[in-house]
């Protein structure tokens, strides 16, 4: 393969460059987390790439979209398309699975039940949590990154990057997952609707995908959570289970947290693959 991955194999070898090819992950969001992932794993040199986002560009996107060009239209272009682009771009030999759909849709499903990894580069809490029902059913280990810039009174900003595996802790173990607004999002599609409505309207509203959002903060997550696995499957560590950016203070700390006894989805639906029947969640 020339020399085009000289310096990766020097860093973890011909062998740990094979089990990068080897992978096919999924990228589920392909927003402003999800570009500098896909851009990363293909300049890793991943096999193959799943990409599920059912939205088009917007023109508030172009402040931090990495593959994003002044001239792709906005709204027009559909972001699967864009992530596809800048993938093939850099690696024409990926095999990409486009989804343009919404997660929870038999499509969505379907092309991420095999994967090797999931990487959550979500804004909705409903999607998280069944993200993480579906790859704790199936048995796949899962990155789930998340961003937030506060304003107000005080400025706070940065973001954490949780992976769960093999039933070891996951969003609900480590209480980053806000359960309310994501029963919210769950329990009533209505709600949802309602709530982008009133982001048409008014997009400095505050809320999930209308917050303040900027390129450098995005992909300081996108960094570590892609380092991490890269670690993972080449074999130099394990993946840490909770890495939190604190951008304010300039630290990143590493949580020392165990899994729940009792966690739902770690210790119930761990490897129950259909009989989880995380299929439910299609019928609503
Ligand atoms: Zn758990």
């Amino acid at each position: 393969m020339s020399e085009r991955f000289d310096r990766n194999e020097r860093f973890f070898g011909k062998e740990g460059q094979n089990k990068l090819r080897a992978l096919t992950i999924a990228v589920v969001g392909v927003g402003g987390l999800g570009t500098h992932v896909i851009q990363q794993l293909a300049l890793y040199g991943v096999g193959g790439l799943v990409l599920i986002d059912h939205e088009e560009l917007d023109q508030t996107n172009k402040n931090r979209y990495i593959g994003v060009y002044a001239d792709d239209q906005a709204p027009g272009a559909r972001k699967v398309d864009l992530g596809e682009r800048h993938a093939l771009l850099i690696d024409p030999t990926i095999r990409v699975i486009k989804v343009h759909d919404v997660l929870v849709s038999q499509a969505g499903f379907d092309a991420i039940r095999s994967v090797d990894y999931v990487f959550g580069c979500l804004d909705k809490e409903g999607t998280r949590l069944v993200l993480t029902e579906f790859c704790a059913a199936y048995a796949i280990p899962y990155f789930d990154l998340a961003t937030e810039i506060i304003t107000g009174d005080t400025l706070t900003y940065g973001g954490r990057i949780c992976f769960s595996n093999r039933g070891q802790g996951c969003l609900m173990c480590f209480g980053v997952l806000d359960v309310a607004e994501a029963q919210q999002d769950l329990s009533n599609p209505n709600a949802k609707m309602d709530r982008q409505k009133i982001y048409g309207v008014d997009a400095a509203s505050l809320g999930a995908g209308s917050g303040p959002s900027v390129v450098s903060i995005n992909g300081v997550i996108a960094s570590l959570a892609v380092t991490e696995s890269m670690l993972a499957a080449t074999g130099i560590r394990e993946a840490k289970r909770l890495l939190s950016y604190y951008g304010h203070t300039g630290k990143v700390t590493v949580s020392t947290d165990e899994a729940l006894a009792n966690c739902f989805f770690c210790k119930g639906v761990w490897g129950k693959s259909e009989k989880a029947n995380v299929e439910r969640y299609l019928s609503k």
